[in-house]
């Protein structure tokens, strides 16, 4: 029949544990999930001793990996994340862009579309994710390219959608600029996914933007107006609204770990997702790399733009963000991986991704007692595998 039974001694849904199981994978989805004395004695059975299976990780914002830079539109480059990004458990993510001109994006967009179109040997792309290029061009520019942040534009954006093959799901917008909160309107109907980032939204202009259709605040606190008890901004509307979800860059840099576990504290942990922001330089010694065109230093592992001393994306990984915030802070690990999995999947709308369950696309991570990873599956193949 062609059915493989995986099993662990710890399977992870990740909304519930479960022991002693199997997950039946056919073909590139789960079938089943059964008690391990239940698996039929001529199926090909894969398990290693005291390991713990969760679904693949998701990373939905994520720039370059391993010398590669999505924003460089390169082909090749694609494809060799996809393959790089097996090594620490991803099995889907949004390569992400950087604000540039349109003839750059438009670039990106077309390469992209027949990358996708032919497919890739290894974590699958669920299409791009535009951070920018509509921002704010104050501090909130952060690590993006002041030079090219400009305000909404339905008419080039439109074009960008065209040229990627409808393969745009994601755009990351400041909701405050002139135009804003029509372009966040166009877009959702056409069923892309809009979050609020670098942007220097007051209260009142960040509840407008959710109001319109922004579901996701781009990496919490990291390139946006910070909180102020007379003017919360963005950040105090996201505290009082339970729709939106927030990403967070758990490298124990961009956030204190005790920010983290207040918002855990306050928030719960149904809506948090646990994004790398990760660059080019990541998996890769110190020294100097690119993010979009903009020299960035890696020193220590913290990534910089050279110019501005600021922040540049991250050199973290997601297998290291779910160990920081389970070994830091004590999040159960249940909740750790729904972060990376479930969560990320429900807010791109992907009804069957990101879960352990009969139906779902049959991407697995399996893990030891340390959370390193030991095999990643995509789609019902091992495509990873240190065994
Ligand atoms: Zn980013």
């Amino acid at each position: 029949m062609g059915q493989i039974a995986l099993k662990a001694d710890r399977v992870l849904t990740p909304t519930k544990e479960l022991t002693d199981v199997a997950i039946i994978v056919e073909k590139d989805i789960i079938k089943k999930i059964i008690p391990s004395n239940e698996i039929p004695q001529n199926m090909d059975v894969l398990y290693h001793p005291n390991t713990i299976a969760a679904p693949g990780f998701i990373d939905i914002h994520i720039h370059g990996y391993h010398g590669c830079d999505s924003t460089s539109g390169k082909e090749s480059c694609f494809a060799q994340m996809s393959k790089s990004l097996l090594k620490h458990g991803v099995t889907s993510y949004l390569p992400t862009t950087v604000t540039q001109s349109q003839e750059v994006l438009l670039k990106i967009c077309n390469v992209l579309k027949s990358v996708i179109k032919r497919g890739v040997n290894g974590a699958e792309i669920l299409g791009l994710h535009l951070e920018g290029p509509y921002i704010g061009k104050g501090k909130e520019v952060g690590a993006q390219n002041v030079d090219f942040a400009r305000n909404p534009d339905i008419k080039e954006l439109m074009e960008l959608i065209e040229n990627s093959g409808n393969n745009i799901r994601r755009i990351t917008l400041a909701p405050e600029l002139p135009g804003a909160l029509e372009l966040i309107k166009y877009v959702k109907e056409k069923g892309i996914i809009v979050a609020a980032g670098h942007t220097n939204a007051t209260y009142k202009e960040a509840i407008l933007g959710f109001n319109a259709g922004v579901t996701i605040c781009n990496h919490l606190f990291n390139g946006m107006r910070p909180f102020h008890h007379r003017e919360p901004g963005i950040v105090g509307a996201y505290f009082v609204r339970d729709d939106l979800y927030a990403e967070m860059i758990a490298d124990m840099i961009h956030l204190h770990p005790e920010v983290i576990n207040a918002i855990i504290k306050m928030k719960g942990t149904e809506k948090i997702i646990l994004i790398t922001d990760a660059i080019a330089g990541t998996c890769l010694p110190d020294g100097e790399y690119e993010l979009g065109g903009l020299r960035t230093i890696i020193k220590d592992g913290i990534s910089r733009i050279e110019t501005t001393g600021r922040l540049a994306g991250s050199t973290l990984r997601m297998d290291v963000a779910i160990k920081n915030i389970v070994t830091n802070l004590g999040v159960d690990l249940k909740d750790a991986i729904r972060m990376a999995t479930s969560n990320p999947a429900e807010a791109m709308k992907l009804s069957n991704y990101g879960r352990l369950a009969p139906g779902c696309v049959a991407d697995i991570v399996v893990l030891d007692s340390n959370l390193d990873v030991l095999i990643t599956m995509c789609r019902g193949k091992v495509l990873y595998s240190t065994k």
